[in-house]
C-alpha cells in the first residue's frame, strides 16, 4: 500500500485542508470461477495492494476528484453531478455518488485525493478498490454508517447501473469484508461467508500474463448464456433448481444428452467448481494444503478443458510452476482468457519461485511477466495517521 502520509500531504498541498484517509483492498480469488452468477461459491483473499482516499469537505458545493495515478482533477457541482457515464475513470466515484444519492443521501461539496497500487486493469480489481475507498470516504462525510454486504452491494451497483460493467458481488464483498490471512469463503445466494485461516507461511504469488484476449468480453457473455441453457433443461425435470447451484453432477448424467454439448461442458464446470470451492475451504479449514493445491489444480483443468476460458499464455503459467519448489497450487483467476494466475506458495520459496516463474514465462512465451508476492489483507479502513507514525 502507498504511504498514508504522503496521500496527506498531497491533499494538504493540493486542496489545502486536513483530510480522513480510507484505505480498500484489491483481491485475488482462489478458487470459485464464473460460479458468482449461478448463486454459489467463490473463495477470495484480500491482497495488500491497496487504493487511498482522503477527503476534505468544501463549503463551495463542488465536487473535486483527483486521482495521483491519472495525474488529473475533474471538477462537478454537488447538485449537479453527471447523470450517466462517459468512460473516463471519475465514472467509478462518480457511480458512488450516483447509487447513495439514490438512496436518499444529499451529496455535499468535498475534495477526494485517489491513490492506488492495485495494478489497473490486470484483474487484481483496482475498481472495486477505488469504488469502496471512495464510498467510505462520502460516507465518513455523510455520517452515514453501512453493513459489510450492504456496502458491498453499493458498490458493485455503482459499477453495474452507472459505469455499466456487468460483475458479480465477490469483488466488492471480498474489498469490504477481508480479513488479514484470511480467504473468504463466499456464499453468493445470501451472501454469508466464513473467514478461512491462510498459513502464515504462505504467500499469494500473483502471475500475470501480461495478455488479454480480446475475446474476453463477448465469451464471457456466450458462457453465461451456455450455462443458463444448461439450468434451463435441468429445470424442466427439476422445477425446483433455479441456478446450477442447486444442481448436481446426477443431473448432468441423467439430462445431459439434452443439452447442446457445450452448455453440458460449462454447466459441469459450474457444479464441479462449486463444489470445489467449499471443499477448498474445509480443506484449509483442517490445515489441509496438499489437498488445497489438489483442488486449484483441478479447478484450472475444468476452467482450461470445460469452460474453456483459459488460453495458451494461462496454462503455460501455471504449467511451468508445477515442479518449481514452494508450489502448492496453481490456477488461472478471474474472468478467464488472459490475466493473472493464483500460485499459493510456501513463503519463504516465494521470491525464488517468483523468479524461476518469470525466467521459464518469458523464455517460453516470450514476455516478461510481472510477478506479485502478496499475502492476504485486512478490509477497507479508516487509517489513522497517529496510529501509523506511532508504530513506523
Ligand atoms: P480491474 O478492476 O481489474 O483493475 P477494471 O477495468 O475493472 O480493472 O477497472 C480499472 C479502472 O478503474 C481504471 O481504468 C480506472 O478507470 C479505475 N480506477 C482504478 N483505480 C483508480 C485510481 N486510483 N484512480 C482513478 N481511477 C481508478
Ligand atoms: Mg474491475
Amino acid at each position: 500500500m502507498h504511504d498514508p502520509a504522503v496521500l496527506r500531504s498531497m491533499h494538504l498541498a493540493r486542496f489545502k485542508a486536513e483530510p480522513a484517509i480510507f484505505a480498500a483492498p484489491g483481491r485475488v480469488n482462489l478458487i470459485g470461477e464464473h460460479t458468482d452468477y449461478a448463486e454459489g461459491f467463490v473463495m477470495p483473499a484480500a491482497i495488500d495492494f491497496a487504493t487511498l482516499a482522503a477527503i476534505s469537505r468544501r463549503s463551495d458545493g463542488k465536487v473535486v476528484i483527483y486521482s495521483e495515478n491519472f495525474g488529473k482533477e475533474r471538477v462537478f457541482e454537488a447538485d449537479a453531478l453527471p447523470p450517466a457515464a462517459n468512460g473516463h475513470w471519475s465514472d467509478y466515484p462518480l457511480g458512488v455518488l450516483s447509487i447513495l444519492a439514490e438512496e436518499g443521501h444529499r451529496i455535499p461539496g468535498f475534495s477526494l485525493c485517489l491513490w492506488g497500487d492495485v495494478p489497473l486493469g490486470s484483474g487484481l480489481s483496482s475498481s472495486a478498490a477505488v469504488e469502496v475507498a471512495t464510498a467510505l470516504a462520502v460516507l465518513s462525510l455523510l455520517g452515514a454508517r453501512y453493513s459489510g454486504p450492504a456496502l458491498a452491494r453499493f458498490c458493485q451497483r455503482a459499477e453495474n447501473e452507472f459505469v455499466g460493467a456487468n460483475c458479480g458481488i465477490m469483488d466488492q464483498f471480498i474489498s469490504v469484508n477481508g480479513e488479514e490471512n484470511h480467504a473468504l469463503l463466499l456464499d453468493c445466494r445470501d451472501l454469508s461467508y466464513k473467514l478461512v485461516p491462510l498459513p502464515h507461511d504462505t504467500a499469494l504469488v500473483i502471475a500475470n500474463t501480461m495478455v488479454k484476449h480480446a475475446v474476453s468480453g463477448s465469451e464471457y457473455t456466450t458462457r453465461r448464456a451456455e450455462v443458463e441453457d444448461a439450468c434451463a433443461v435441468i429445470a424442466r425435470h427439476r422445477p425446483e433448481v433455479r441456478f446450477l447451484r442447486d444442481a448436481t453432477v446426477e443431473d448432468l448424467e441423467r439430462w445431459g444428452a439434452e443439452m447442446a454439448p457445450n452448455a453440458l461442458k460449462r454447466a459441469r464446470h459450474v457444479i464441479t467448481e462449486n463444489q470445489r470451492t467449499v471443499a477448498a475451504a474445509e480443506a484449509l479449514l483442517r490445515g489441509d494444503l496438499a489437498g488445497t493445491g489438489r483442488l486449484m489444480a483441478a479447478a484450472h483443468r475444468s476452467y482450461s478443458h470445460d469452460f474453456e476460458a483459459s488460453c495458451p499464455e494461462a496454462d503455460a503459467m501455471v504449467e511451468l510452476a508445477q515442479d518449481l519448489p514452494g508450489l502448492i497450487g496453481a490456477r488461472l483467476t478471474g474472468g478467464g482468457f488472459g490475466g493473472c494466475t493464483i500460485n499459493l506458495v510456501n513463503r519463504k520459496d516465494a521470491p525464488a519461485f517468483a523468479e524461476r516463474l518469470a525466467g521459464r514465462y518469458e523464455a517460453q512465451v516470450g514476455i516478461r511477466p510481472e510477478i506479485h508476492i502478496c499475502r492476504a489483507s485486512g478490509g477497507a479502513r479508516r487509517v489513522e495517521l497517529g496510529a501509523l507514525t506511532e508504530r513506523s
